[in-house]
C-alpha cells in the first residue's frame, strides 16, 4: 500500500463526480429509473456492506509489484497513472485507489515501474489505467508513454479509459495524433448502457481508428442499468458498427457496497445463451468474472464447475477451485 491509498482498508466508497456531458445524458437524475443516474448517483444502498465484499475486490495490493504497477498476468502488466475520472462510477471496482487523492504517478514512481519492466521482459503489455489515464493532459501521458517506450520499445500500450463515453470532448485530433504515433496501442472503454453511444462518443471512436487506434470495450453487467437482452443486444451491436469491439461483460466485482448493482451468474449465462443466438459472434463479449481472493479473471462459461446453495464453484487459471458467493436475485 502506498500513501495514494486509503488506508482504512473496505467500505470506502468513490467520491460523488460527474462531467456536464454525462449528466445531461440521464433523463431522470433519479438512479432506481434512469440507467445514466444509476452509474453516477450515490444511492442508500452504498453503505450496505457484505462480509464477503472488499474495497480491493480483485486483489490489486497482492500484485502491487512497485508503487501503482500491478502485475498479476504473466505477460501484462498494468500502471495506475493517475487517481483522477471524469465519472466516479458508483459501480467502480478499483475503489482502493480510484478518486483517493493520489494524483498522477510521479517521477520516482514511473522510474520504479520502468525498472521492473526492464528487468521482466516476460512482460510484452503495459495497461495504462486508474482512475482514468486520459485524464492527464496530452504533454503528461506523451511522457509516460515515451518514458515506458524507453524502458520497452516492443511494448503494447493499453490505454484504459472510460472518457470518449463520459466526456468525448477530450479525444482531440491531437490527442488522436499523438497516440497514433505511440503505436502499438490499443484503447479500451467502458460503456455500459446504449443511451452512451452518442454521436459525440462515435466522434471521439472516428478520430482514435483514423489514427490507426484500434478500440475495444468492456461493460459491466449492472442490475437495472443493462440486465436485460434488448439493452445488451443494442449496446454491443451499435459498438460493432461504431468499429468498437465488445471485449469483456463483467460479472460485478465484490466491491464494497455494490451488491445492488450485481446479478446472480444465472442471470448472466442466461443473457449471453440469449445474445448468441441473436448476434454475430463478432459483437460477442466474453462474459468474465475477477475470482475473489485475486483468482484472477476467468469466462465464466468454461470456468464455472458447478453451482452450490451458497456458491458458484469455478475454476481458476491456477487449477485451483474459487468460490464466487451466490446471491438471491431480488428482482
Ligand atoms: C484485467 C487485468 C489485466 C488485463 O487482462 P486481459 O484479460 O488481458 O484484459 C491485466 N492486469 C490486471 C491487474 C488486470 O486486472
Ligand atoms: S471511470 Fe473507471 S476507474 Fe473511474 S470510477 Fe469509473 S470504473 Fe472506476
Amino acid at each position: 500500500m502506498n500513501r495514494s491509498e486509503n488506508p482504512s482498508g473496505a467500505g470506502e466508497h468513490p467520491p460523488f463526480g460527474v462531467s456536464r456531458y454525462y449528466q445531461a445524458l440521464a433523463r431522470s437524475m433519479d438512479p432506481t429509473v434512469d440507467p445514466i443516474a444509476a452509474q453516477f448517483v450515490p444511492q442508500d444502498d452504498e453503505h450496505r456492506i457484505l462480509p464477503y465484499e472488499d474495497s480491493d475486490p480483485i486483489g490489486d495490493r497482492r500484485y502491487t509489484v512497485a508503487p501503482r504497477l500491478v502485475h498479476h498476468y504473466a505477460d501484462r502488466a498494468l500502471l495506475l497513472v493517475n487517481d483522477r475520472c471524469a465519472v466516479y462510477c458508483r459501480h467502480c471496482f478499483r475503489r482502493h485507489f480510484t478518486g483517493y487523492g493520489g494524483g498522477r504517478i510521479t517521477e520516482a514512481e514511473l522510474e520504479a515501474a520502468c525498472e521492473y519492466l526492464e528487468r521482466t521482459p516476460a512482460v510484452t503489455e503495459v495497461l495504462l489505467s486508474g482512475g482514468d489515464p486520459l485524464m492527464l493532459g496530452d504533454a503528461e501521458l506523451c511522457a509516460i508513454i515515451d518514458r515506458l517506450r524507453r524502458a520497452r520499445p516492443d511494448c503494447l500500450i493499453r490505454v484504459c479509459t472510460r472518457l470518449p463515453v463520459v466526456l468525448p470532448s477530450r479525444i482531440t485530433e491531437a490527442l488522436a495524433e499523438a497516440l497514433g504515433s505511440r503505436r502499438p496501442a490499443w484503447v479500451v472503454v467502458h460503456a455500459n448502457h446504449p443511451r452512451e453511444l452518442t454521436a459525440e462518443f462515435r466522434t471521439a471512436v472516428n478520430r482514435l481508428l483514423r489514427a490507426g487506434i484500434p478500440v475495444a470495450n468492456q461493460s459491466v453487467l449492472l442490475r437495472g442499468v443493462n440486465d436485460h437482452v434488448e439493452t445488451l443486444q443494442e449496446l454491443f451491436s451499435t459498438l460493432i458498427r461504431t468499429g468498437v469491439r465488445p471485449y469483456y461483460l463483467f460479472q460485478g466485482d465484490l466491491a464494497a457496497g455494490t451488491a445492488h448493482f450485481r446479478t446472480t451468474i444465472e442471470r448472466g449465462l442466461e443473457l449471453m445463451r440469449e445474445l448468441r443466438l441473436r448476434m454475430s459472434g463478432l459483437a460477442l463479449p466474453t462474459y468474465a468474472v475477477d475470482l475473489p481472493d485475486g483468482g484472477g479473471k476467468v469466462p465464466v462459461e468454461s470456468a464455472l464447475i458447478r453451482i452450490e446453495d451458497a456458491a458458484y464453484v469455478l475454476r481458476g487459471p491456477d487449477g485451483r477451485e474459487y468460490r464466487y458467493p451466490r446471491e438471491m436475485d431480488v428482482e
